[in-house]
Formats: C-alpha cells, structure tokens, sequence
C-alpha cells in the first residue's frame, strides 16, 4: 500500500508445476493487468528448491524468493498441508511425506489413521492450510494464509480429489473432501480461502 507500482503490471511467474494451482492462481490474476507464467514457460521446469523452512509462510515464501531471484519478475508461490490438533499439528508441513519421503496418499492415509486409533470424533479437530507468498522484484512481499476447519474420519470415504481427501471432513458437512466434488471443495477450501485474501491484498497495492 502507498507504493508507486507502475499501471503497467507486467508478467507474473507462477511457481508450481501443478496444472489445477496454475489455473486457480492465474484466475485470479485475470483482475489485474498482469501476464501469468508458468514456471515451464520461463525454463525453470523441475527446479529444486529445499523448503527448509519451519513453517508454511515460510516454505512458500523461500519457493516465491527463489524464482523471483531466477527470473526478475513477480513470483506467487504455495505451500499446503494438514494440521491435526491432537497430534500437535502434524503432519503439518510434512504432510505430502508423512510416511516417508516418496510416500504414496495411501501411505500417509494409513499412517494418519494409526495414530489417530482410538482417538474419538469429536477429538479428531483438523484444519487443512494453505500459504501463498507473493514476492515483487523490488523486494516486497505479501503472504496471506487460508484455513478450513473441519474433523478427520474413521474411515477413508470417497473417490475424488487428492492427499487427504477421503479423510476430512469440513465444519458443516457430513461428507469427506473426496465425496463432496472439485466444485464444492474449491469454492470453501483453505486454498480458496487464500486465494480470496490475496486478490484483496493485490488490490490495494496495485488499484489506486
Ligand atoms: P503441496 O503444498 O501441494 O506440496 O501439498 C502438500 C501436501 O498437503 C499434499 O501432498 C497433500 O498431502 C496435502 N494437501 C494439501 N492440500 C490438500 C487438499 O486440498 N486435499 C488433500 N490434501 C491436501
């Protein structure tokens, strides 16, 4: 806010290389006068950045910081998981390797489940989060972060979506991520929550 951004947004990288964050991302940008790229169409395809970072901000922001270093230009990037209370917020930003570095959904799934044996439902409180960092070329940054609450089941249910899906159930519902469709799920999950947030955050840096 109050920075004199040039009306004259120029390009955008987007860094992911996966196709649905890519559209999700680029939509929003659609707002603004902004070129979206992907990571592919600036030749950084299958760069390797080690999230070591402690939290998800910090995660997404070491990945935007990365590419903006790379290209120059105005990188968004993310970063997502699953937090479980009773389980002091595990997987957390482990969650794509819970069970391992190249563990499978299934793997973490099955790993989630064991550790929550016994636990009953209304102890079973999760909330799924998604950090998106955007880093401008003169050195500024915005990070928004977006939650959806809701409780991990007894049982995997479902056949769409990814991850942890077929386990979590959102406040409000009866059914699983994995049950209740892509269109339901994207309209209130912690990365349309996000989403949200940034479209406001670049509003007022950018329009006025
Ligand atoms: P990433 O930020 O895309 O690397 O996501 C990290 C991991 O968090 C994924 O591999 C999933 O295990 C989990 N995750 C993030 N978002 C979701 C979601 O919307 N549904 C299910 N699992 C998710």
């Amino acid at each position: 806010m109050g920075d004199n951004i040039n009306k004259n947004l120029g390009q955008a990288v987007i860094a992911t290389e996966n196709k649905h964050k890519l559209e999700e991302i680029g939509a929003i940008l659609k707002d603004f006068n902004l070129e979206v790229l992907s990571i592919k169409d600036v030749g950084l395809e299958g760069l390797e950045v080690t999230e070591d970072g402690s939290t998800f901000e910090e995660n997404a922001l070491i990945k935007a910081k990365a590419v903006m270093k790379k290209t120059g230009k105005l990188s968004i990037a993310d970063d997502s998981g699953l937090e479980v209370d009773v389980l002091n917020n595990q997987p957390g930003i482990y969650s794509a390797r819970f069970a391992g570095e190249n563990a499978t959904d299934d793997e973490n799934n099955e790993k989630l489940l064991k550790l929550l044996e016994g636990v009953p439902l209304h102890n079973r409180t999760a909330r799924f989060v998604c950090c998106i960092a955007t880093v401008f070329p003169n050195g500024d940054t915005i990070t928004v972060r977006g939650e959806c609450p809701g409780i991990i089941g007894l049982e995997p249910r479902g056949k769409g979506g990814f991850g942890y899906d077929s386990l979590f159930i959102a406040e409000g519902y009866n059914k699983t991520f994995a049950e209740i469709g892509e269109k339901e799920k994207n309209e209130i999950s912690h990365r349309a929550v996000a989403l949200e947030k940034l479209k406001k955050r670049l509003k007022m840096k950018f329009v006025n």
